[in-house]
């Protein structure tokens, strides 16, 4: 039996698989506020429960917004303080004396999708979230790349394209490139362009007015002028910005999550304006809407033990 928890700032969702990935088990609770021995408890609590219920010694994975320091493996999380700082694997590892592994959240979401019948034989796919931010994961041969640092697929804090900047430089409007600052204090990073957040930003930027990302994409359906240049305008940003990275992972399949995925113009745009930006051998990946929202997390936790 595989056991994940996805590990959020309100809410820990566990969920327990077994060997065919069927779902066997489901169960929410809150997340302790900042007491790490009771998100401890909490953790060890669920394991010891649904050990008995399936009478077996499930295996652990946790998804968390956060990673692992290489250095001490002290978790370096800002959305769950009861776990900031915290030995979280080592110290779950010995109260339920098994091995726990630990990953990022959009890794955890990457592998979900990854473990999807649909793509079981593919070697790599890359999971990407449109959402709040922008970020991700790499899956190869089924299993996580999370790299020398723990942060390989954070590919939002990577810096803007120079043909990104020069095409949002060259807009027909009368206003210069906007450099976006970052939450990682850098700027530029392309997080703050390619998610829901930075699609808003970017309006606000060329017409002043700051309006939803649902509200904008219902107006550019309605063929509203304003609407319609800013979509035109991220689409090619977004198709500038997937040709790099797919020009540095040339993976099989790319699913998207996160609320901006659901915008169903992206499939149908990517394909027509990605092959200019690679190189001329490159294919573009296919492109697919995640399947399992919100329970991608734990899912992809679970599926940490695969092996
Ligand atoms: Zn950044």
């Amino acid at each position: 039996m595989y056991y994940g928890f996805d590990i959020g700032g309100t809410k820990i969702e566990f969920g327990a698989f077994d060997h065919e990935l069927k779902r066997m088990a489901t169960e929410r609770v809150p997340t302790p506020g900042d007491d790490y021995q009771a998100l401890l408890v909490t953790l060890s609590d669920l394991v010891k429960k649904y050990d008995f219920e399936f009478g077996v010694e499930g295996s652990i994975g946790i998804g968390i917004p956060g990673m692992e320091s290489v250095d001490d493996g002290a978790l370096l999380t800002s959305n769950v303080p009861a776990a900031k700082g915290q030995f979280l694997r080592k110290d779950l590892e010995a109260l339920v004396q098994r091995p726990v592994k630990i990953a990022n959240d959009a890794n955890c979401f990457a592998l979900s999708e990854a473990w999807d019948q649909e793509h079981q034989g593919e070697e790599s796919v890359l999971g990407l979230i449109l959402g709040t931010g922008f970020g991700g994961g790499i899956v190869i041969n089924g299993h996580v790349v999370s790299g020398r640092s723990h942060v390989a697929g954070e590919i939002g804090h990577t810096r803007m394209p120079l043909d990104g900047w020069l095409h949002l430089q060259n807009s027909s409007l009368d206003k210069e490139a906007p450099l976006f600052g970052c939450g990682c204090d850098k700027q530029g990073c392309i997080d703050n362009y390619l998610s829901g957040r930075g699609f808003e930003q970017l309006y606000e930027h060329y017409y002043g007015e700051r309006v939803k990302a649902v509200e904008l994409i219902q107006r550019q359906a309605e063929g509203e002028a304003k609407a319609v240049e800013h979509v035109e305008r991220f689409m090619e940003l977004l198709a500038i910005c997937l040709g790099n990275i797919f020009t540095a992972f040339d993976p099989n399949v790319v699913v998207l999550g996160g609320g901006l995925s659901n915008y169903d113009l992206i499939y149908q745009e990517m394909p027509k304006r990605i092959p200019k930006y690679l190189l001329p051998i490159g294919k573009v990946p296919k492109i697919l809407k995640a399947k399992y929202g919100d329970s991608g997390g734990v899912r992809g936790a679970a599926f940490l033990n695969i092996s």
